[in-house]
């Protein structure tokens, strides 16, 4: 992780004056917002690769994933699954992608640091991610990045739960056969390498991403992150992208999964999509999503007792239709705080 000094911070407040995100977020330059809290901000793509291709940034300017502190990498990483599962939701998808680029060889193109967002479903022609295919790679340069990343990855991940104590953390997990594993994940080469230095982080026990709690959901990409330095100190990549794959899609079986690729120039990989030929109505898109993703930073109390007056509020509702109406012309339900609901939801009606 980049260490904010004063001398970075200073860079970094030159950086955000020119920075056309840090102008989106200020309001001050237009933008289809879809969500916001006091960390996070997310507005649609105005050149959509899916639809409902959004972008989530964290709201302080930082330029690459390392520059991001604990704080705020814990909130943006930590409400991602909240955020896929409304978002799948309000576009109706079996899947999802969230889509990394770490520098611009990684395609990279905004001086901000950006979480893509994309929901999928089959036949949505972004076939990028399957990683199906076997590629051409020299066996003892794979061998070499293999010895280095078991050696690195256990030690790297030590100082990480240095910093970052974790409750959770008890066994010891040195005699894997992975590259690196613990309670909640393991790190492995996938199936079928798409370049030397290409890894894969698995979550242990979890059926959809978008059920895990935000703990996990910062790990595993803590995770993710810390393979992506792994390989970039490492291999003397120029950059990396880190691609969740969760749902069903085109390209995934239902499978949640994160990849790591280190990337170069001219390495041929083709991992950053194409805008969409004909564009969908943003500002309808955008609504629909709005309407889901308000549920992402409700304290889970609050979320409850939020359920919990609507409920009262329907069962209210249907029982105002069954009695005849008072002199208000609502029933009385014998409850002041029911009778203030069912006057709500009466003048809400009218
Ligand atoms: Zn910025």
């Amino acid at each position: 992780m980049v260490e904010i000094t004063p001398e970075v911070r200073k860079q970094l407040d030159e950086a955000k004056k020119q920075c056309p995100f840090c102008k989106i977020i200020a309001g001050d330059i237009p933008a289809e917002k879809v969500y916001s809290d006091d960390k996070i901000h997310g507005v649609l793509d105005i050149n959509p690769w899916v639809k409902g291709h959004v972008l989530l940034m964290p709201k302080e300017h930082y330029p690459i994933m390392p520059y991001i502190p604990a704080e705020d990498f814990k909130h943006l990483f930590g409400k991602l699954p909240k955020f896929v599962k409304a978002l799948k939701k309000a576009m109706l998808s079996t899947g999802a992608n969230v889509v990394i680029a770490n520098g611009a060889v990684a395609g990279q193109q905004s001086p901000h640091f950006l979480i893509h967002v994309l929901p999928r479903e089959s036949g949505d022609k972004l076939d990028l991610y399957g990683f199906g295919k076997k590629k051409e790679i020299d066996d003892s340069q794979l061998k070499q990045a293999v010895h280095m990343l078991a050696q690195n990855l256990p030690i790297m991940m030590n100082n990480h739960f240095q910093k970052n104590p974790a409750e959770w953390r008890k066994q010891d997990f040195r005699n894997t056969k992975h590259l690196y594993e613990d309670e909640k994940v393991i790190c492995t080469l996938p199936l079928n390498p798409q370049c030397v230095g290409h890894l894969e982080v698995i979550p242990k026990d979890v059926k959809d991403f978008e059920d895990m709690n935000e703990m996990d959901s910062a790990h595993i990409f803590y995770a993710a992150s810390i393979c992506a330095t792994a390989v970039f100190e490492g291999l003397g990549a120029q950059g990396s992208n880190i691609i969740l794959k969760t749902g069903h899609s085109g390209d995934n079986d239902g499978k949640v999964s994160i990849h790591i690729l280190p990337r170069k120039q001219d390495d041929g990989l083709e991992l950053t999509g194409k805008p969409m030929s004909s564009k969908p109505d943003n500002k309808k898109v955008a609504a629909k999503i709005a309407d889901e993703t308000y549920i992402v930073n409700l304290k889970e109390e609050k979320k409850m007792e939020t359920i919990e007056i609507r409920r009262e509020a329907e069962i209210m509702s249907e029982k105002i239709e069954k009695k005849k109406p008072s002199s208000n012309g609502i029933a009385s339900t014998g409850d002041p705080r029911k009778d203030e609901i069912a006057a709500a939801i009466e003048a809400a009606s009218r």
